[in-house]
């Protein structure tokens, strides 16, 4: 089997809440995602997505995805999309980091890899370890009473975990976390995300002021080290993300103890072929997983579903539906929620059909 052609499309995803704000003032209204299609010669096609969360989030971009693929597809063209770890050394090889950029490429073909041995990729990615994966529901920075509200909201539709976003100042996120973890019963998961939004005293002074908070604190602070000091000096779980971009930083991680859950987006790393070897050094190491992405449509939220499914219900600490977020449908065989769950389709590869007139017309074509 050869890959014959690839193209790309661009799709605005607009948010159900309107805009959605994170640390140091960052926000996104609108969603600008890349969704790629994988052609082949055996007339199996495959899609994968990547949309990354704005451009102040991490070293990616909503650009950067298309200017990316347009230097890279022409070079794997030709290619069996079944030879999923050659096909990765290709794009490593011929386009130097930009992991993001890969992932998109990289999941279609897990998907004709599916479907060319009519094998949903869950099983492919190891089996079916757990049936219903729980959902984290991201809450938007905005006034501490109205993020608790919104707690309230989700929970009512079945979420359990929750993902707070702090990372203002000390002052208002002290109050932010009390107040959500006020509207929680015992048995419900609060974490604070500061998406990297404090200095080293910041840090200091909201770990110390929550201590007797039963809550997580999530990547902190801009670089691995003034997180590892913040986590030295705070009993509370520890969850890193941002500084967690492969392989190499999640092994140094590992050795110094550095956290106890890490979030594992799938684009960031470059794909399911990347993630599933970092998701399986953390069942290893005895590290659970936040299983997700940057941002996403209908086929993102499908891939993480597939990624989480078959990872063992211990590691896997939550996952995100994306796809709740937006207002915007663009396949069909997409995870829906169900009471804070979500399941991965049982049909061959990610078990999704994209929605043509959704995606409109081809942005590139190789
Ligand atoms: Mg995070």
């Amino acid at each position: 089997m050869r890959i014959t052609a690839i193209k790309a499309y661009q799709v605005d995803l607009a948010l159900r809440e309107g805009r959605y704000s994170w640390s140091n003032g960052n926000y996104v209204e609108v969603f600008d995602t890349t969704v790629v299609e994988v052609q082949t010669d055996a007339g199996i096609t495959g899609w994968g997505e990547c949309c990354p969360l704005g451009s102040a989030y991490l070293p990616a971009y909503a650009l950067g995805v298309r200017s990316g693929l347009a230097e890279i597809a022409p070079k794997v063209i030709g290619m069996d999309p079944r030879d999923l770890m050659v096909l990765n050394r290709r794009m490593d090889a011929v386009l130097r980091g930009h992991p993001y950029v890969k992932a998109a490429i990289d999941v279609a073909c897990w998907d004709i890899l599916g479907k060319a041995t009519g094998l949903p990729c869950y099983q492919l990615l190891g089996g079916r370890e757990q049936d219903d994966i729980g959902l984290y529901r991201a809450i938007s920075q905005i006034e501490p009473d109205a993020m608790a509200a919104n707690v309230a909201t989700y929970r009512a539709q079945g979420y359990t975990k929750f993902q707070l976003k702090v990372g203002a100042d000390a002052d208002s996120d002290i109050v932010r976390i009390r107040a959500a973890r006020a509207v929680l019963q015992p048995s419900d998961v609060l974490v604070a995300d500061a998406n990297t939004g404090w200095t080293m005293h910041e840090a200091a002074r909201v770990v110390n002021a929550v201590r007797d908070v039963d809550v997580y604190i999530e990547q902190p602070s801009p670089t691995y080290e003034e997180c590892l000091a913040t986590r030295r000096r705070s009993s509370l779980p520890f969850v890193l993300d941002e500084v967690i971009g492969g392989v190499g930083d999640l092994m140094r991680a590992i050795a110094d103890g550095a956290m106890d859950i890490i979030n594992l987006k799938i684009s960031k790393v470059g794909g399911l072929t990347k993630a599933r070897q970092m998701r399986d050094l953390c069942i290893s190491a005895g590290l659970p997983m936040t299983i997700e992405d940057t941002w996403g449509g209908d086929i993102v939220t499908a891939t993480i579903a597939h990624l989480a499914q078959s990872t063992p219900a211990e590691f896997c600490f939550s996952a995100t539906d994306f796809n709740s977020y937006g207002t915007k449908d663009i396949a069909a065989g997409a995870p829906k929620r169900f009471n804070g769950n979500m399941r991965a389709s049982d049909a061959p590869g990610l078990g999704i059909t994209p929605i043509m007139e959704a995606l409109g017309r081809p942005v590139l074509e190789v």
